[in-house]
């Protein structure tokens, strides 16, 4: 058998402080990177193509990056748990290694893959963490459970040492012209563009693809924003976030130097309040990953609430309202400004998703699996494990210990859309309404109509009464 190992790539579309590819390279320096484009995962229902057209522009450039080294990035296409080890059968390798994932699905694949790979006499790297800072068991409570609130995770995640990244990969041999022709007859193609996997993305991408981009992306938000992330991170007119959550879902920059980047800015930080943003980015950093753990210990999360009280909760059923919602059209500017942000770029900003779900939920009393599948359907960073938490926090049908939480649109608007310029940005018919009226949605029928801007689906002051009893019914 040959020294050749193939890396099996997924959520961690780089080379660079990839802890299952160092392994890899520690062993062998025949090292070829492998993606399988999985139609299990590439279904329109679920997926978005702004989130596509991000993930081939990555897996584009890393091709470049593996041929910088003297390697390849292969691609094959189908049920990951045939096609992978038929090709590395065919190329005699000596293992797959690949990172793990929290992901119901993903698990389940990865085992499938595995006995496969076993019956060929193929040997595997299991499991090896690389897209979280501390492992799913790694974090556990005094009795050895697993957290499912928040606040004392993060005290323990916290307190815990972190990894330093991990060399990039480098000098590795990759195949041979007469290997690559038995590659091809086994499977591997050229990358097909988003468009001919039937995903059409016309507009921009809020952060270009690949490695070099979500380095210097890092760099950027450290040098100009991070130090008043704690205040700025809550106005969606701001550019106060980092906007690398694409980039993380997609494993295109590793944690552990996002990590090194906050101790940096610590070091460098000249003022509490300074050292006090630059924590509350690192507590956004362990909220991904508390989800993530929270997913991989309780994967029936992905199927419904976990509070008992949401179980069978009687949900409306109004395709309208649900539209009306989806278009950017309820008449509450606040949440049709996000709405329209989400349509328009493929990314929304956190207050607004918080926004929006609550009002899906607590307003439109719509199932809170509505917008959690369209948000999917939409993010470029959608994500089972964050958008899940997203979604159940907002619909308090999670873990969050605080029961009830509902977003008053109006009060939302006034005090984190102060100025109006979100609202004006996203909504442009609304451009010339007085600031007072705009973040309040006191906007008369008349001129609603005269501006082309639709009436309020629904009556907030109403609505949260009906939920609030609904939800004491369901308690009771
Ligand atoms: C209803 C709802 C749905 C959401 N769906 C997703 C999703 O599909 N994918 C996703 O990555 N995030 C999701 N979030 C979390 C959050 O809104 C985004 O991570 C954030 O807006 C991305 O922008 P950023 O990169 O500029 O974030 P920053 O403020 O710069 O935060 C840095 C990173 O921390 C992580 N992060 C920040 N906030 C959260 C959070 N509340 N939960 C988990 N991780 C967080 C992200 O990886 C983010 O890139 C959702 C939140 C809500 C309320």
């Amino acid at each position: 058998m040959s020294d050749l190992i193939l890396f099996w790539h997924r959520r961690d579309l780089r080379i660079a402080d990839n802890t299952g590819l160092a392994t890899a390279r520690d062993r062998t320096h025949r090292v070829i990177g492998l993606f399988c484009l999985d139609p299990n995962i590439l279904n329109p229902d679920h997926v978005a193509p702004v989130r596509v057209t991000y993930m081939i522009g990555c897996l584009q450039a890393l091709q470049q990056r593996y041929a910088e080294v003297g390697s390849q990035l292969l691609i094959v296409q189908g049920e990951p748990t045939q096609v992978i080890p038929t090709l590395a059968t065919a190329l005699g390798a000596k293992a797959v290694f690949w990172n793990w994932d929290v992901e119901p699905y993903s698990q389940k694949r990865d085992h499938t893959v595995i006995d496969a790979l076993k019956e060929q006499g193929i040997d595997y790297l299991a499991p090896n963490w690389d897209q979280l800072l501390h492992t799913p068991d790694e974090i556990r409570t005094g009795s050895n459970s697993t957290y499912t609130v928040y606040s004392p995770f993060w005290k323990n995640w916290y307190s815990k040492p972190k990894a330093e990244p991990v060399a990039t990969l480098a000098n590795v041999a990759g195949l041979t012209s007469a290997q690559m022709e038995i590659a091809r007859k086994n499977g591997v193609i050229e990358l097909p563009s988003a468009k001919d996997l039937g995903f059409v993305w016309d507009g921009d991408l809020i952060i270009a693809p690949g490695e070099a981009t979500a380095q210097s992306r890092l760099e950027e938000f450290c040098y100009r924003a991070i130090n008043n992330y704690q205040e700025d991170r809550n106005f969606p007119a701001i550019d106060g976030t980092s906007q690398l959550s694409a980039a993380l879902k997609f494993g295109v920059i590793g944690i552990r130097h996002v990590w090194q980047a906050t101790l940096s800015a610590i070091e460098n930080s000249r003022s509490d309040e300074a050292r006090d943003s630059i924590r509350t980015y690192q507590q956004e950093l362990a909220w991904r990953e508390f989800y993530q753990h929270v997913m991989y210990h309780f994967p029936e999360l992905a199927d419904g609430p976990y509070r008992d009280a949401f179980k069978g909760f009687p949900w409306e059923t109004n395709d309208q309202h649900y539209q009306a919602w989806c278009e950017g059209k309820t008449g509450y500017p606040i949440v049709d400004a996000a709405m329209r942000q989400l349509n328009e770029i493929g990314w929304m900003h956190n207050r607004c998703r918080m926004i929006v779900a609550s009002f899906l939920t607590k307003d439109l009393l719509l199932d809170p699996r509505l917008g959690e599948k369209y948000f999917m359907q939409k993010l470029i960073d959608g994500d089972l494990s964050a958008n899940n938490g997203g979604w159940q926090w907002s619909a308090s049908s999670g873990m969050d210990p605080k029961p009830i939480r509902i977003f008053n649109p109006a009060s939302q608007a006034q005090k984190f859309d102060r100025d109006g310029d979100y609202i004006r940005q996203w909504v442009p018919e609304l451009r010339s309404v007085d600031t007072g009226e705009l973040l309040t949605g006191n906007i008369t029928p008349l001129e609603r109509r005269a501006l082309g801007y639709p009436s309020a689906i629904v009556d907030h002051k109403i609505q949260q009464k009906l939920f609030k009893e609904r939800y004491q019914q369901q308690k009771a």
